[in-house]
């Protein structure tokens, strides 16, 4: 094993020990020994890397939680290399999206991320059946509604397309987690409608794709004993929120003349675009906030829908956000696209190009 696989190996740990974790002490419990089995080995793991180094390991759970509020690159020991010094495990005690990403195991790429969890169950439960409509229901609804209190939840799985999935939906929305309450109550954001967490100078947003410019507007103020649940960390972060671009460009590209569908087979992908003639294009769309790391979980696309061109698409925020992502995302995939004839294009690369082909078709 080299010392970058351990690095991965430790982080992973750490990542996926600090998302368990948060999901416990959210429901009400204190974090208390034994710790999530991910946390202590990546305690162990770490503490030997640091004695390694001659340098002072962490004194303890709490304190390793505080290296993990710094960015990778200023910690004792440096795990990871430059290209993921900028990443912050936790924010106002909660998990960050790059904390989430790390928390995938190593050898998953990111569509299966789920497989084993709630994700797969629904995809399942609409396959056996045959109803796609429902599987687009579910999208859909994680998408728009990241916050639901325990009425509105019953009222959307009344849906004839969502009553099958009643099950999964439940587990897919946890109780609002202690970092949010304010007294008797949480705040919504106006903007991404995920909720807000308590910080020194008042409740802010924490979604890195929220649209808002400036601080954070408050939406609706919902009393804690309405039961108001939140979409699950990983599910917001790999489903929701490239879903916001997944239906931006679905409507976008449906401007162009051609016909945009939405996870066809199940999620085979995620758009798939049909031009007159009857070519069709198919889109998978990432928001992850390091190319790097993006990089390293790309493969193939899927043939059922068969395609004649397809592309990953960057989300426009997370390109927006860090220098250079689409040229490191693009020099740092090419390998493992080798021979796959998938393409890396930007959001509105895309646009255009379907709106070039759409109009030779014409
Ligand atoms: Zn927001």
């Amino acid at each position: 094993m080299t010392a970058g696989d351990d690095d991965q190996r430790i982080l992973f740990l750490l990542a996926s020990g600090i998302v368990a974790a948060h999901d416990e002490v959210s429901t009400g419990a204190a974090l208390r020994v034994p710790y999530p089995p991910a946390l202590q080995r990546a305690l162990d793991r770490l503490t030997l890397r640091c004695l390694q180094e001659d340098v002072s390991p962490p004194a303890g759970l709490a304190e390793l939680l505080r290296w993990c509020e710094e960015p990778l690159g200023s910690w004792p020991v440096r795990l990871g290399g430059e290209d993921v010094a900028g990443d912050v495990l936790v924010d106002l005690g909660m998990p960050t999206r790059a904390c989430h990403e790390w928390a995938l195991p190593s050898d998953d790429v990111e569509g299966e991320l789920f497989e084993n969890a709630v994700i797969a169950d629904v995809r399942r439960i609409c396959r056996a059946a045959g109803k796609p409509q429902s599987y687009v229901a579910f999208r859909r609804l994680v998408i728009s509604e990241p916050v639901l209190t325990e009425f509105e939840l019953h009222e959307n799985l009344m849906d004839p397309d969502l009553t099958i999935l009643s099950e999964p939906v439940k587990r897919c929305y946890l109780p609002a987690p202690l970092e949010c309450y304010l007294g008797d109550h949480v705040l919504q954001c106006a903007d991404c409608k995920n909720l807000l967490v308590n910080a020194p100078d008042g409740p802010i947003c924490l979604d890195d794709r929220c649209p808002r410019l400036g601080p954070p507007r408050q939406g609706r103020s919902l009393p804690i004993v309405q039961g108001v649940r939140w979409i699950a960390g990983p599910v917001r972060t790999f489903v929701s929120s490239p879903g916001r671009a997944e239906l931006r460009l679905a409507e976008d590209l449906s401007k162009c003349g051609v016909t945009v569908d939405l996870w066809p087979n199940f999620d085979a992908y995620d758009l798939k675009i049909t031009f007159t003639n009857g070519e069709v294009w198919a889109v998978d769309v990432k928001d992850w906030s390091n190319p790097v790391r993006l990089a390293q979980r790309l493969g193939p696309i899927p043939r059922d829908p068969q395609w004649e061109q397809a592309f990953y698409v960057p989300a426009r925020d997370a390109v927006a956000a860090a220098p250079g992502y689409l040229t490191t995302l693009r020099a740092r995939s090419r390998g493992v696209l080798r021979g796959t004839g998938v393409q890396v294009i930007s959001e509105r690369g895309l646009v255009r190009k379907v709106r070039q082909r759409a109009g030779n078709d014409a």
